[in-house]
């Protein structure tokens, strides 16, 4: 919209010169063909040639001359080159020109000079529309709004204004301003002309935030408009889209193709990204696959822009990596950002295929971008160890990205989610600004290697306004850490003194907290006392607190509210299951476990890995497909026996099954982690230092006293990551003191 309005002021304010398409001959000949030849370079975009020739002239250049050079200036944001024409204009009179007075202000707002542009506009004897648009145009397009509209509002005291410079201004309007053009442009009538109309559209779209009454508005304008063009349909459905209805975004899409109106690149890009805004993900992936054989039949797909969004769209509603790689590789010149795309689409769920496809971008002579980075730095968070991390870190020092404060803050977290929180303090301490994100990453990485008294200090050092997540960072180390003091106090100053209202995620930690040190009561009744509706997490939490200290009762509570809202999750069952275990009500348990079964959930398989030399080992639990696993159970017993005698006892009561002790003993001993520890034992050198396991669900309180125990018996340090939290197990203890 806003592109064709800009470029439709300046065909008006600046009508083309004469078009010269045959060559002209050489330059020395005669003044007449010499100034030809400039305008024809102008046209070709030689502004330095043109110039020189055009300073070497001996007679005097007449207007048009003068107007190419500066048209070519502002084409090119050649801003000395402008001023020095400035210069030769006064010298030679032409300053008077109204014409070229104009031209002048047009270049000095598109070199962003716009003081110079005011200036040259004040010195006007006498002004005309094309004056007043141009300056308004310029305003408009560095981004000063309140000088945009008070020209405006000077502008029509003196004379009407066109469509153009109504554009122009709406575009920089906020909703109270961009009603009162309105209104002008009603009285004016230029409420039906289809620049002031797309502007119209825009400008509700854009400044009510997504509200109802900003997106009738714009449907107003739409539907009331006599003309309409590519921009008025593209300007509406990202309106809609824009206020959140995707769907009516999806159906007018849909009426301008039955009418026959030829879409281009950017209808194409609202329309993808409104295919995700559905909640129903298959609907959307059947929508976009619709979409897809469109693009093909109108030869769009091949094209970069479009592919990526559709990559993007793809990753977004059908989890399938396929799906992404094939419209990746249809895409013909492919760029950074559809390689960005492709990659940003797997970093979450497939970082190892994440970090192949950066290398052979680098492969293929691409050289990724801030961008690119970030999101490599995303992907190696995932992972097993720093390794990743750190050879990515390296490549950001080597290309000289090391100072941006986005990256930074990004390996602040991907060192600490794989273990290496030296590496994020450092890190963090020798940045040279720090923005909020990066204090909270800081604070969060503490939280996570259940650090609570470094994130205080950390918070105490904070130099810039604490946000939401701060407090959620603060909160969760206070948690993990067990200082239920310290965390109450920083609850009710986040409150009183930060002006900030807790949400979901505030109250989960304090639940967390609370629950973890047995104040079970107390973590209830705050639910109860929520001004919202608790979420799943905080309800998880509760029945995690009621798992650790047995409490049954509001245990089976908890679980039916976090099954209600998560029916196909298997967390709330399984934890239930387990409570009734503690408490020896098997056949509770088993009944538990019919009714998961029934509505088709399964328990989600414990896995863990461990990487040994630059490979990843994935372990499930009984690691029955393993091809060392007769050797790994082997090695199992051994330490198990070496463990009894330092006093270790199987937590059996976890086992479900009425079994013969010896079973139950067994099933404990094939949890992955063990499997990955001993395996771990046999492989890695000493000289590794710390054993270091991934795990994808919360490690179970038996894994938890065998890896204390082992740690002290190997005399190694033994590093977990759970899906909650990491354990750093040494000499017989671990960093999390129990809580987790
Ligand atoms: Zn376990
Ligand atoms: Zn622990």
């Amino acid at each position: 919209m806003r592109r064709g309005a800009h470029h439709a002021t300046l065909k008006m304010a600046f009508p083309p010169h004469r078009r010269l398409t045959t060559v002209q001959p050489r330059p020395t000949i005669s003044p007449q063909p010499t100034t030809h030849l400039i305008l024809h370079l102008c046209t070709q975009g030689q502004l330095q040639e043109a110039l020189s020739l055009f300073y070497a002239l001996e007679s005097q250049p007449n207007s048009q001359t003068y107007a190419s050079l500066l048209k070519t200036c502002a084409r090119h944001g050649s801003l000395a080159e402008g001023r020095a024409l400035h210069r030769h204009m006064l010298t030679n009179h032409h300053h008077q020109d109204l014409f070229l007075s104009n031209h002048l202000i047009n270049m000095y707002a598109k070199c962003g000079c716009l003081e110079a542009a005011h200036k040259v506009f004040d010195e006007m004897p006498q002004r005309n529309l094309v004056s007043w648009t141009a300056l308004i145009t310029g305003y408009d397009q560095s981004n000063r709004p309140d000088e945009c509209f008070q020209l405006f509002s000077v502008m029509i005291t003196h004379c009407l204004p066109n469509e153009f410079a109504i554009a122009s201004v709406l575009s920089s309007c906020n909703w109270d301003r961009g009603r009162q053009v309105h209104a002008l442009a009603l009285k004016t009538s230029f409420d039906g002309n289809v620049f002031v109309g797309n502007a119209l559209i825009t400008m509700y779209s854009r400044c009510c935030g997504g509200s109802i009454e900003g997106r009738d508005s714009a449907w107003l304008v739409y539907q009331n408009l006599p003309m309409r063009n590519l921009i008025t349909w593209n300007s509406m459905i990202v309106g809609f889209k824009m206020a959140g209805c995707t769907d009516r975004s999806l159906r007018l899409f849909a009426w301008m193709h039955c009418d026959g109106i030829q879409f281009d690149h950017a209808t194409l890009i609202s329309v993808i990204s409104s295919c995700c805004g559905g909640v129903d993900d298959f609907a959307s992936l059947k929508q976009l696959h619709q979409l897809h054989s469109l693009m093909i039949k109108a030869s769009f797909v091949s094209e970069v822009e479009v592919a990526t969004a559709l990559v993007k769209a793809y990753s977004k509603v059908s989890h399938d990596i396929n799906d992404c790689y094939k419209v990746f590789l249809e895409t013909k010149n492919r760029d950074i950002v559809s390689w960005t795309g492709i990659i940003t689409s797997c970093a979450e769920c497939q970082p190892e295929e994440a970090l192949l496809l950066f290398c052979q971008l680098r492969r293929d002579g691409f050289d990724p971008d801030l961008y690119t980075f970030s999101i490599v730095i995303k992907a190696c968070a995932s992972l097993v160890t720093e390794r990743h991390g750190s050879a990515t870190h390296a490549l950001i020092i080597k290309v000289g990205f090391e100072d941006d404060m986005v990256l930074a803050n990004a390996l602040i977290h991907a060192y600490a989610r794989c273990g290496s929180i030296n590496q994020s303090e450092q890190i963090f301490n020798h940045m040279q600004a720090r923005d909020t994100v990066s204090w909270n990453s800081m604070i969060k990485a503490y939280a996570m290697h259940g650090r609570g008294n470094d994130a205080l200090q950390v918070f105490a050092r904070m130099d810039v306004q604490p946000d939401g997540a701060t407090f959620v960072g603060l909160l969760s180390a206070c948690a993990h850490a067990g200082m239920v003091n310290q965390g109450r106090e920083l609850f009710d100053a986040m409150v009183e003194h930060h002006g900030i209202a807790p949400q979901c995620d505030h109250f989960a930690c304090m639940v967390d907290m609370l629950g973890r040190v047995g104040r079970l009561t107390e973590a209830e009744d705050l639910i109860n006392q929520m001004p919202m509706p608790p979420d799943s997490v905080v309800w998880s939490a509760l029945l995690g607190a009621c798992r650790k200290h047995s409490e049954t009762i509001m245990g089976e509570r908890a679980a039916r509210k976090l099954i209600e809202l998560e029916p196909k999750k298997s967390v709330g069952y399984v934890m239930m299951s387990n409570i009734y275990c503690a408490s020896g009500s098997f056949r509770d348990a088993g009944f538990i476990r019919k009714e998961m079964k029934d509505c088709g959930t399964r328990k989600e398989v414990g896995l863990s890995w461990i990487e040994i030399g630059n490979q990843v080992h994935e372990f499930a639990a009984g690691g029955r497909r393993h091809p060392q696993r007769e050797t790994i159970y082997l090695g199992i017993e051994r330490l198990v026996c070496q463990l009894k005698e330092m006093g270790y006892v199987p937590e059996t009561s976890l086992v479900l099954h009425e079994v013969e002790k010896e079973h139950k003993e067994e099933q404990l001993y094939h949890h992955s982690e063990k499997l990955a520890l001993v395996f771990g034992l046999m492989n890695a050198s000493r000289s590794t230092g710390a054993i270091r396991i991934m795990k994808n669900i919360r490690i179970c309180l038996d894994c938890h006293n065998f890896m204390k125990l082992a740690s002290d018996c190997i005399g190694r340090e033994i590093v977990v990551r759970d899906a909650n939290r990491f354990h750093h197990f040494r000499g017989g203890m671990c960093s999390c003191s129990d809580y987790w």
